[in-house]
């Protein structure tokens, strides 16, 4: 059980700067994500565009603005649980227990949930017995490349994802790569490579095809793919790779007794608390007259709420408000000056 002041659900831009704004103020957080890698959007959707509007930063990327925001945040010292999503929140005494798809528990008076459009998830096989097989010979990410040596393999997909572990995956596997359109979406080059493979019989490709059927009993043997007029063709086969993209569900979020207006949580925003003390919402996940879904928006939210949740995790101190650049606790914190 791990006790903290303030447990940050989501890793986007907007969680990662409330971490910030926490601790100067010395609030110490924790932060859970369903993803792999911290960044939200920025790093899921558009690591390599560029942005324009965030302050005094005439231009970064998505992948730069993520990891400007984890140097800032840096000397906090904080826990990432990441590939791990909030499923459920119950109140206990003064805290909220917090639990994980991955069992862990939390204890904090506060709660910010930062979740953005909610946790993406992978698209996945729909046809039957893909879901038997997960995480056994069905993936949708690829954590450990080893699991997958000197194996018989199927990915599926045509954006980069699956381009780009088809031609890795094949130094050392037998792949064979699956789209059900001709032409690939992911980048031009890796397209070419891929072609390029083929051509010199290290990569099997079938377009336009699509899984019909999967066969096995404990593991898989086989897969049976379909195409547009109706030719079966049979691929022996150990391990399953899907690439379909991603999807944003609102998940668990929407379980836990918080009032929602179309998918996003309404706040106060004064202190961007919801319904429930102690929890609160910033990002896009959360709503009020003159909302701006912008990353700045977030910004200015974050500090609200951390302000807030000084309230409830030291009940018996005064929050002062103070400058960073004339603070001195604030800079110990920072790390610029040292204590006395
Ligand atoms: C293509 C594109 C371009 C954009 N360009 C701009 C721009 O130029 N300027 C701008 O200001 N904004 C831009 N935006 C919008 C901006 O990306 C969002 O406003 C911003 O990402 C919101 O940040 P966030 O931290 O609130 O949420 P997100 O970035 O969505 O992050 C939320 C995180 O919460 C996690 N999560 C959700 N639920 C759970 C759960 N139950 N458990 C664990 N984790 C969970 C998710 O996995 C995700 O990582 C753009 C968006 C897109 C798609």
């Amino acid at each position: 059980m791990i006790k903290t002041d303030v447990l940050v659900i989501g890793a986007g831009p907007v969680g990662l700067f409330a971490v910030h704004q926490l601790g100067i103020i010395g609030l110490k957080a924790e932060v859970v994500d369903n993803l792999d890698k911290v960044g939200g959007q920025c790093i899921e959707l558009y690591p390599d565009k560029p942005i324009y509007d965030i302050p005094a930063t005439p231009e970064c990327t998505g992948e730069s603005l993520t990891k400007n925001l984890l140097e800032q945040i840096k000397p906090f010292k904080t826990n990432f649980h990441l590939n791990e999503r909030v499923q459920a929140i119950s109140k206990e005494n003064e805290n909220w227990k917090i639990i994980t798809s991955k069992n862990k528990t939390f204890i904090s008076p506060n709660i910010i949930i930062a979740g953005g459009v909610g946790s993406f998830e992978p698209r996945k096989f729909s046809v039957d017995g893909a879901e038997k097989f997960e995480n056994k010979n069905v993936f949708y990410s690829v954590k450990d490349k080893n699991y997958f040596k000197d194996k018989e393999i199927c990915i599926f997909g045509g954006g980069d994802s699956a381009l780009d572990w088809a031609i890795e995956l094949s130094k050392i596997s037998k792949v064979t790569l699956v789209h059900r359109r001709n032409e690939f979406r992911g980048a031009e080059h890796s397209a070419e490579i891929a072609r390029k493979l083929e051509k010199e019989g290290k990569l099997i490709i079938k377009t336009p095809f699509q899984i019909d059927s999967i066969e096995g009993d404990k593991n898989i043997k086989a897969i049976t793919i379909k195409s547009e007029d109706n030719k079966i063709e049979k691929i022996t086969t150990d391990h399953l790779l899907g690439f379909f993209g991603l999807i944003m569900k609102l998940g668990p979020i929407a379980e836990w007794g918080l009032n929602l207006e179309k998918k996003t949580i309404p706040v106060n925003t004064e202190n961007f608390q919801t319904n429930k003390d102690g929890i609160f919402a910033i990002g896009d996940i959360c709503t009020y007259p003159g909302k701006l879904k912008l990353i700045l928006s977030g910004f200015h939210e974050g500090a609200l709420a951390a302000r807030a949740c000084f309230k409830l995790a030291r009940p018996n101190e005064k929050y002062r408000f103070e400058f960073t650049t004339t603070s001195k606790s604030m800079q110990e914190r920072i790390g610029v000056k040292k204590s006395d």
